[in-house]
């Protein structure tokens, strides 16, 4: 098998890496044997990205000429989406709707950081002497941008399409469980006219291509998607270097049920918050909160609910929950179920994997509630990043606030109230950076995204999605009669000297 090569300025290249191997978690089959880039790759990759990012065909665009390639990224999306939604399917199981979803939300992405690209603007501030002072906005330069395998088709699109808007090179390290994404995204920019160098892909392991992109000289900046400890460890390094570094990370959101919710709303609500995507999203909401009064009424429902959710294939119709993204991954997510059930747990739904014969070859597993614990616990308090949901229950509101904000993360939270005095104390009082209330999982491209605590530094997507990518420089122009050549006490009051 000729391992799939991946596509730095505008050509595909075999890595001098070694290869590894694209897996179907559904069906446990092998997809493709895919090319590595080396610690020599990743240097062409950013030499090629350096030169380009230079070079007067991008840096001269006007704003308006680069949101029409941006543009054009999206209508070449548009006409790949099929092909886009089944790579990703193949590559970590999610359901064919969830896919479908993920593509037009990708390409409303490129749309809306088009628009932004032609809208925003550099500003003049107030002076305070006889000059005019702007504050322009500038690229970076070259931004490595590590993506996790829950959802490369959005993550990528949040990181691509803004940073190229911005007017940045691109280098895209992908997960090694979803490869091949981000490849055909960086082809159709070239066809839709994107110059060479200016998004480049390069596939291989995290701890090899990944670091060694991160490391590089060359590179200005990482964006980066992932697990709470890679994040830091990549954080670490880019403290050495000076270099900014965004972070989304991981979470153990709260998802808050009061006893005047419409009861109904709320379970639907929960149930989409955990299982979709098999529960491996970083807002999933994995530790629900119950008011004590109607948890017994709440619990029974919930799992009347959990129990009916359609497991199996992700080619089926009407089938809510695929297989976990990898082998590894469905492990591991299963350890952790048995180390709650050995910490007293007890597993009132799922805490298996499926018994249906066409299942056995993928990494299945069946939806899962876990009672019985405290928000102290180790069941509630590391992410499991799977289908499983740990119910604690609560008195009053400040108990709940205590317990919510309890974690090391804060990434989201649901709350589920007829109250609207109490959603808005409430939604004040939680440390995360999305709440939503009565809802779950609605996300806004317009509305910023990141995380409190160790869920992440920075926020994604909104106008201010831009501004992530870029340093912004002061300029001063002289309108006044000559400059002293040294200011003198009264200039210095006037704007402060440096
Ligand atoms: P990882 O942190 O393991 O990997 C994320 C990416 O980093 C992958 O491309 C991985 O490559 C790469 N990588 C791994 N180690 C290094 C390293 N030392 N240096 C540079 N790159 C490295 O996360 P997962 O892929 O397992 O994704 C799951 C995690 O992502 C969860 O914790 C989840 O909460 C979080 N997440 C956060 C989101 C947010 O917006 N806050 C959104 C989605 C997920 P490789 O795959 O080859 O190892």
């Amino acid at each position: 098998m000729t391992a799939l090569p991946f596509f730095v300025a505008n050509r595909p290249v075999q890595g001098t890496g070694p290869t590894f191997v694209s897996t179907n978690p559904a069906t446990g089959a092998a997809n493709y044997e895919v090319s590595a880039a080396s610690a020599a790759d990743v240097d062409a990759a950013v030499t090629a990205a350096r030169d380009a990012v230079r070079s007067a065909r991008w840096r001269n665009l006007r704003p308006h000429e680069r949101a029409r390639i941006i543009a054009r990224i999206a209508d070449g999306m548009e006409a790949h989406a099929q092909e886009l939604a089944d790579i990703q399917m193949r590559e970590n199981g999610k359901v064919m709707a969830e896919c479908r979803t993920q593509v037009s939300s990708a390409i409303a992405t490129y749309r809306y950081f088009a628009a932004v690209c032609e809208t925003l603007g550099s500003d003049v501030t107030p002076s305070r002497g006889d000059y005019v002072s702007m504050t322009v906005h500038e690229p970076v330069g070259v931004v490595a941008a590590i993506t996790p395998w829950n959802s490369p088709l959005t993550m990528e699109a949040q990181k691509v399409a803004p940073a190229l808007a911005a007017g940045n090179a691109i280098i895209v390290k992908p997960s090694e469980v979803t490869p091949t994404a981000a490849i055909l995204v960086a082809r159709i920019a070239a066809e839709a006219g994107l110059p060479a160098g200016i998004l480049n892909v390069v596939t291989g392991l995290g701890t090899d291509t990944g670091v060694a992109l991160v490391r590089h000289p060359g590179v200005r900046m990482v964006s980066f998607t992932g697990g709470t400890e890679t994040g830091r460890a990549i954080g670490r390094i880019c403290a050495d270097r000076l270099i900014p570094a965004a972070l989304e990370l991981g979470g153990k959101s709260p998802n808050i049920v009061f006893e005047d919710a419409d009861l109904d709303a709320a379970v639907t609500g929960v149930i989409g918050g955990i299982f979709e995507g098999s529960g491996q999203s970083c807002v999933a909401g994995s530790r629900l909160f119950v008011q004590r009064s109607v948890y017994a009424e709440f619990v029974a429902r919930l799992k009347t609910a959990t129990e009916a959710l359609g497991v199996g294939l992700p080619t089926q119709a009407g089938v809510k929950m695929g297989p976990l993204a990898s082998f590894p991954h469905r492990d591991r997510v299963e350890r952790m179920v048995e180390d709650a059930r050995k910490e007293g747990g007890d597993i009132i739904a799922g805490g298996t994997r499926p018994g249906a014969p066409e299942l056995a070859d993928g990494a299945f597993y069946m939806p899962t509630l876990i009672a019985g614990l405290t928000n102290a616990s180790g069941a509630a308090r590391q992410e499991i990043f799977g289908p499983v949901l740990v119910l604690l229950s609560f008195d009053d509101e400040a108990d709940v606030v205590a317990q919510a904000n309890d974690t090391v993360y804060g990434l989201a939270c649901g709350i589920w109230t007829a109250d609207y005095r109490r959603a808005w104390r409430v939604a004040r009082a939680i440390e995360a950076g999305t709440v939503w209330i009565n809802t779950y999982k609605q996300l806004s491209i317009a509305t910023p995204f990141g995380g409190f605590k160790e869920s992440g530094i920075g926020r994604e997507k909104g106008i201010s999605g831009v501004r992530l990518y870029q340093q912004s420089k002061g300029i001063y122009w002289d309108m006044g009669p000559l400059v002293p050549p040294f200011m003198d006490t009264e200039d210095a009051m006037k704007g402060g000297s440096k």
